[in-house]
């Protein structure tokens, strides 16, 4: 799932900094180096000082940014600064070159949305679109200049159409690869990460944990009885009592089938005994008296030095089978004997 992540990323930029942006960025600063270094040189040669100067600053700056993003995770210097670098350069160019330069804005507004917050990434496109136009109404005919302005303004409207679709999908992709539907719950791809954070949090802190595993009972008996819609409907009911009597803190996921894991942080055994129990009784009272019986039977373990992710569920597993033995609608606290 990494690996195909295009969401936004904590800065916003519809890449975030996985193996994606990283070659993005290389591409970018090969392409850069490639084409702007020798232009900039001929640009100082034939004494278009400005202009050359503007080019290898925003090369310069835009280097030292990809080092310290990929060795730091952080820019040093502001993306304003290097596209105002940028800015600056292409319109000193169309001013210098004529028409010809303008073809070089349209691959930099394309770009711009891959590597800049969305927002800075407009702002940009807009402003160097804006830019431009002026320069070449004031400096060529107004057929070129207009023909010109409309097709940038039609690629960034595109761009951002094109963008929006592709950061939804993202954002629904995502949701269905960590989201169980019939329950809204996460499902066992957060698992792993979650109990990670709260081991590390316990081995830092000493801050308590219990896991709680619930498992319907006899789940089968009311398939087969009333049919799998009236399973589903209890599997959600079963599922909305665990959320109302956990907090916000704590983390519900569904494992799958009639079983469900819930991740209580910062309590301790008799905390996390007495929250069962509120869930246990919860679950009873979804019970139709003249139709079918609802419980579930429970098992509880509590975080403990040493404990790794799969031997601190196994407990709460074991724990579990505990209560189904112990006669089913019941709590177990897993005990290491
Ligand atoms: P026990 O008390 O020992 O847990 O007995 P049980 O009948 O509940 O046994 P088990 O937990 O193994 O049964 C799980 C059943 O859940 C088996 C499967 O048919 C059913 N199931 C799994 N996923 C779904 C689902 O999404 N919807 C419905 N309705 N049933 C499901
Ligand atoms: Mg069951």
């Amino acid at each position: 799932m990494e690996d195909i992540r295009f969401v936004p990323n904590n800065h916003g930029a519809i890449l975030s900094l996985n193996k994606h942006r990283k070659r993005l960025l290389y591409t970018i600063n090969l392409i850069c180096i490639i084409a702007i270094v020798p232009f900039a040189i001929l640009s100082l040669i034939h004494s278009y000082i400005w202009l050359g100067v503007c080019l290898l600053a925003f090369v310069a700056t835009l280097v030292i940014n990809t080092i310290c993003v990929i060795q730091r995770g952080r820019e040093y210097f502001h993306h304003v600064i290097v596209m105002s670098f940028l800015i600056a350069a292409l319109t000193l160019a169309v001013h210098h070159r004529g028409v010809g330069a303008v073809f070089w804005v349209f691959p930099v507004v394309a770009t711009s949305i891959f590597v800049l917050p969305m927002r800075a990434a407009l702002f940009f496109s807009v402003t160097l679109t804006a830019s431009v136009s002026i320069l070449m109404f004031m400096e060529m005919t107004h057929t070129v200049a207009i023909r010109a302005s409309l097709s940038l303004v039609i690629t960034i409207a595109i761009n951002y159409v094109v963008v929006n679709i592709i950061q939804e999908l993202q954002q629904k992709l995502r949701r269905s690869s960590e989201e169980d539907p019939l329950t809204g719950l996460s499902n066992r791809r957060q698992l792993d990460n979650e109990i990670m954070a709260v081991l590390d949090t316990y081995t830092r802190d000493g801050h308590s944990a219990v896991i709680l595993l619930i498992d319907i009972d006899r789940f089968k008996t009311i398939n087969d009885s009333f049919g799998h819609d009236v399973g589903d409907r209890i599997i959600q009911s079963v599922a909305n009592a665990i959320k109302d009597n956990t907090r916000k803190s704590d983390a519900v996921f569904r494992l799958g089938g009639d079983e469900f894991l819930v991740l209580l942080n910062g309590i301790d055994w008799s905390e996390g005994s007495v929250i069962a129990e509120t869930i246990r009784s919860k679950i009873e009272k979804l019970s139709e008296p003249e139709a079918f019986p609802v419980s579930a039977s429970i098992g509880a373990s509590v975080v403990y030095d040493g404990a790794d992710k799969s031997a601190w569920i196994k407990q709460a597993d074991a724990a579990m089978y505990q209560a189904k033995i112990n006669g089913r609608n019941c709590v177990h606290i897993y005990q290491d004997t």
